[in-house]
């Protein structure tokens, strides 16, 4: 009996290199610049030796989700000057740790958590997360309080507001949660007419978000491979 045959996964660099093609042909069919577009690589739950192996392959963007773990990788790998996304859930009393090592967080979601993360010394990138779905333990600010939310921030020191980010909700059309963000994005530009950037797409479905104008791409397994188990 012959065994079954299983492809070999596809070594990291492939992936890296198919994904950094699929961007550049969705922008290219968008009628955008590739060069507006960043790819953040997201390596929760991978070893910090998976990092060093991407930025040798010239990746410079890693987002990860879960405090303990990002501020761990960070500091072992602080020599080598990478740019790191906390796109996680920020719990209020860790906000200030979040802070000392993320040079950008997307989840920002609600007004104690900007008031946690005022400075006068410093100034942290910000992304307002919002929520596409009814669930509130998904993260992320309900549009309808989107505006005052908005507000507060640009009332904060310390905090420079990027934009806005999103995750897709399962079982809908990325494509229109996309379209939502975008028009949503539309509105805090009229607050803040800096805050242009939009955080949103993943490995599924980042040719919907580059449609729909994502300047920050979050791509996890799409270029890690699959993610280690974990409980
Ligand atoms: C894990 C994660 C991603 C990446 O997801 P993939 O489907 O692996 O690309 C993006 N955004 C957030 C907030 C995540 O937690």
């Amino acid at each position: 009996m012959s065994e079954p045959v299983i492809p070999a996964p596809a070594p990291l660099a492939d992936r890296l290199a198919a994904v950094r093609a699929g961007v550049a042909d969705a922008a290219a069919a968008a009628g955008r610049s590739s060069d507006e577009i960043t790819t953040i690589v997201v390596t929760k739950f991978h070893p910090a030796s998976l990092i060093e192996e991407l930025a040798a392959l010239g990746v410079r963007d890693f987002g990860e989700s879960r405090h303990q773990e990002a501020q761990a990788k960070s500091a072992e790998l602080a020599h080598l000057g990478l740019t790191w996304h906390f796109v996680g859930q920020v719990q209020g009393k860790k906000a200030r740790q979040v802070r000392a090592y993320a040079d950008v967080i997307h989840s920002l979601d609600r007004e104690s958590l900007a008031a946690a993360l005022a400075s006068e010394e410093s100034t942290v990138d910000c992304f307002v997360q919002v929520n596409l779905t009814e669930d509130p333990a998904r993260g992320g600010v309900a549009p309808a309080l989107l505006e005052p939310l908005v507000g507060r921030v640009l009332e904060t020191p310390g905090i420079r507001l990027l934009g806005l980010m999103a995750v897709a909700p399962l079982g809908a059309e990325p494509r229109r949660s996309y379209a939502r963000v975008r028009e949503l994005g539309d509105q805090v530009r009229r607050l803040a007419p800096e805050a242009r950037f939009l955080s949103m797409g993943m490995s599924s479905d980042y040719v919907d978000a580059i449609v729909e104008g994502a300047t920050h791409l979050r791509i996890g397994t799409a270029i890690t491979g699959k993610r280690p188990e974990h409980g």
